[in-house]
This record gives structure tokens, sequence and C-alpha cells, in this order.
């Protein structure tokens, strides 16, 4: 005889214990931090474009290992204003960078719908994690900075294991972490293939935070993942799509 606790396991194979997140413009809203840090050195963020430009081309130098991460911040922001035509040696990109840094960090804050997700799915009993690609000791000021240096079970931080994202030996350490499998795990980010693609291809449920709608690039069926707009969206996907029922019965006590 099959007992009622088995028969929804075979209907949703996805047991999810826990949720991991990244952090930059998932938790933080890190780019609204940026913006404000241009607008501070530059009296206007009219630049953004160019800044987010040379930021996605200096940023993956840092993550695949190509350059320090103090040493990648001031000669993006040599390479920002060397495309404005204005040539400015290390010393003075430095000073520059350390003045835009200052801003940023004061205007670092989390999204609006962060502390009720988190609420909510600590009243479920889900696990929590931090996943992110940035340096230690930066990305753990950071979580500080905002009120979550203890939100977490595992704060896993690709400067500290050497591998980043979407490499799925991130999400297997997030996982080892937290004493769970991959199948047992979400992980929610803000881009598409580095942490939603990324995770689902480590065997994880991948999710996409797409906060700014943007379109969506043709994927393969392999390649499709859940998407939600806010993470006030969360609960009822790890409900209705991914989780089991036995986080369905928690919902109405924890709403
Ligand atoms: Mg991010």
């Amino acid at each position: 005889m099959t007992s009622a606790a088995d028969e929804s396991k075979s209907r949703n194979p996805a047991q999810i214990k826990a949720v991991c997140l990244d952090i930059d413009d998932t938790l933080l809203d890190s780019q609204s931090a940026a913006r404000s840090s241009l607008r501070e050195l530059l009296g206007t963020d009219r630049a953004w474009p160019v800044w987010e430009r040379t930021t996605d081309r200096y940023y993956a130098r840092f993550v695949t290992g190509q350059m320090p991460f103090d040493v990648m911040c001031v000669e993006r922001t040599r390479a920002f204003f060397a495309a404005f035509g204005e040539d400015i040696d290390y010393a003075e990109a430095q000073s520059r960078e350390n003045q835009r840094m200052e801003a940023m960090q004061r205007a670092w804050g989390l999204f609006d719908d962060v502390l009720d997700s988190l609420d909510w799915m600590r009243a479920t009993g889900l696990r929590l994690a931090a996943v992110t690609n940035a340096p230690s000791a930066y990305q753990r000021k950071k979580l500080a900075a905002v009120g979550l240096a203890d939100a977490f079970d595992a704060v896993v931080i690709s400067g500290e294991i050497g591998v980043a994202k979407p490499d799925p030996r991130i999400f297997h350490a997030a996982c080892d972490s937290l004493g769970l499998q991959p199948h047992e795990v979400a992980h929610v980010g803000d881009k598409l293939t580095t942490d939603a693609r990324g995770a689902a291809r480590a065997g994880l449920s991948g999710i996409w935070l797409n906060r700014h709608r943007i379109p969506a690039p043709r994927a393969h069926a392999e390649d499709t993942v859940p998407t939600i707009t806010s993470l006030e969206e969360l609960p009822e996907l790890l409900v209705t799509e991914i989780a089991a029922p036995a986080l369905a019965d928690l919902v109405g006590q924890a709403r």
C-alpha cells in the first residue's frame, strides 16, 4: 500500500529544502548604488551605459582570474574615462575609483521585497544560502552593511572557493555547505545564464529574477527556467511549480 506521502513524492520529484540567492541586483540594488556613485563622481549619470559596458568587460576579467578585484576596479575606471578621451594614469584612476567606491558603499541598500521574502522562506523551514561571484571581504562587508551578515546558513563566494557561477562546482559547493543534494535546492538570481541556467545545469532548480522585464533570448527546451519579476512571486513559484506539497501546507501558517 502506498502512503499519501509516497504519492505526493512521486507527483513532485522536487523536494526543495533550501534556496540559494545571488547577492548583487538580486538582494542588493547594486545597479542603483553604482549609478548613484557615478552621479557623485561626475555630477550626472548620463554615461551609465558606457559604465555598464566597461563593467561587463572588466568584471569578466576578475571573475576568470585574469585580474585581482582591486586592480580591475582601477583599470575599469581608467578605461571608462579613456572612452571619453581622457587619458589618466593609474594613480589618478585609483583616486577617482576610491571616491566612487565610497559613494557606492553609502548607497548600498536592499530591494523592498527582500526582507519579507527571506522571512517567508525562514518561516516555511527552508534553509538559505547566498551564492555570489565577487571577492570575499567585499561581499561580506556588503552583507553586513545591509544587515544580512547572519541571514544565511551558508555564504558561498567565488573569491573564497576559486570557482565562479555558472561553473557547476560553485552551486555544488553551496549544496555541500547546506548538506543537501542539488535536486533539493533552488537558486535565484538576476543573471539568466550565470544564475538560473547555470544552476539548472548543475542540477538545482534555477530561477531567473528578471526585475527589469528584459525579453528573454530564445532558449532550447532544456534551457527554459521559471522566471519571476520580483521576490514577492517566489513563494508562489516555490509552492506551485517547484516545491513539495509539504511546503504548501506551511504557506497558510507563514502568510
Ligand atoms: Mg547578480
